[in-house]
């Protein structure tokens, strides 16, 4: 579904992304782990055309992206739900589903809010509310359920457990599994590398800029390499 093949990102002098190759085949989900400043967050803005390649060629559904607008990249299927959610404050929660789905026309809408006031009921509850007075954990449900309105293929989530606590790291790794359940492929990256890898198909782990090692999520899980460098030991 989305391949990724040499790719290198540079910013200015520095380079952040190293001959990058990979793959997410469709249904799955795949998790990218590493360290900060790995590379990471480049990766995904790349894909979603907010950074630009310096060399190599980004695929999706057997077209070439790296070089198309990110709003194209959006209609194409293809939807990020940034680090930090980026909420619209001064919003409703509903109005900031409404966002999600400006690229798209039609009646079927009220459905999709129907989908995601069930998948997400807390945001059912407070759909009248200013987006910016939901705990983290909330705004993180809201950045993803917004994502849904796209109606994406491929979902993209930067860092989806940043500074939530562990009861709703757990509830969102859940709701990322039900996703896929329901049919949307996920390129996961996060620095929680055992949540990542346990609920991965496979994962591929990334250090300055390059691809180090990868494998099925329980082959990486049960890595010494990665036991010692995220696990802590
Ligand atoms: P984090 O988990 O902290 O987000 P990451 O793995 O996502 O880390 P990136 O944010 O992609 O890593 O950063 C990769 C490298 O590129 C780092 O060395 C970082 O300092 C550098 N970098 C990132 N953004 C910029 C920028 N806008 N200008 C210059 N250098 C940058």
């Amino acid at each position: 579904m989305l391949t990724v093949e040499n790719l290198s990102v540079h910013y200015g002098m520095i380079q952040a992304v190293k001959e990058v190759s990979f793959e997410v085949k469709q249904g799955e989900i795949v998790s990218l782990i590493g360290a900060n400043g790995a590379g990471k967050t480049t990766i995904l803005r790349t894909i979603s055309g907010l950074n630009r390649p310096s060399s190599g060629s980004i695929t999706f559904e057997n077209q070439p992206i790296h070089k198309v607008v990110p709003q194209k990249i959006v209609a194409a299927g293809l939807c990020q739900v940034p680090e930090g959610r980026h909420i619209f404050s001064g919003l409703t929660v509903q109005e900031n589903l409404e966002m999600g789905a400006f690229l798209r026309k039609g009646n079927e809408l009220k459905e999709d809010y129907q989908m995601v006031f069930e998948r997400f009921p807390i945001l059912k509850e407070r759909k009248n509310q200013d987006a910016a007075t939901l705990s983290g954990g909330e705004q993180q449900m809201l950045a993803m359920g917004r994502a849904l309105m796209s109606k994406p293929k491929l979902l993209l989530l930067d860092e989806p457990s940043m500074g939530l606590a562990p009861i709703f790291i757990k509830e969102i790794f859940n709701i990322i599994q039900e996703i896929q359940k329901q049919g949307t492929t996920i390129l996961l990256i996060e620095q929680n590398a055992k949540m990542a890898l346990s609920i991965a198909d496979r994962g591929y782990v990334l250090e300055t800029g390059q691809i180090v090692l990868s494998g099925s999520g329980e082959e990486l899980l049960n890595s010494e390499e990665v036991k010692k460098a995220y696990l802590g030991g």
